[in-house]
């Protein structure tokens, strides 16, 4: 997988929101980062890192831009303070639904577990659960 193909998808995904939701413009960029990704909303900047496409496949990338974006929708539309309260999870949900993915546990603001709507295991967080699992890792070139 090239990065740009993954830049793509995530812009795919954040028009496929501001359209619906009727958001301003956000600019997005997949980025090589060590840490977690990020929501500014004063600049309208959101980032998301490389690795979660080579640690948990697309399922997992397209969640962690789908949380990325849940904070624009409710910054913008609901002016939402809760940061992921009951509000933003049962927005996120929904999101993530739409896109055949089911967070089942959550580790501080992201997932620790997620499977597809038919019960297939999709995202496990540690690594080490991960490979238990048989869960496997992806290339970005
Ligand atoms: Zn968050």
């Amino acid at each position: 997988m090239k990065i740009q193909t993954l830049q793509e998808k995530a812009e795919e995904i954040v028009n496929l929101y501001i359209s619906k939701y009727k958001l301003e413009p956000i600019n997005i960029r997949v980025k090589k980062l060590r840490a977690c990704g990020r929501a500014r909303y004063r600049t309208r900047f959101l980032s998301v890192p490389v690795w979660t496409y080579e640690q948990g496949g697309m399922e997992y990338f397209t969640a962690y831009t789908i949380h990325e974006v849940v904070h624009f929708i409710m910054h913008d539309i609901h002016n939402y303070k809760g940061n992921h309260g009951k509000k933003f999870r049962e927005m996120e949900i929904l999101l993530l639904k739409e896109h055949n993915i089911v967070p089942l546990e959550y580790k501080k603001a992201y997932y620790q577990r997620m499977e597809d709507v038919n019960g297939k295991l999709l995202w496990l967080d540690t690594k080490a659960k991960r490979i238990k699992e048989r869960l496997k890792e992806y290339e970005i070139s």
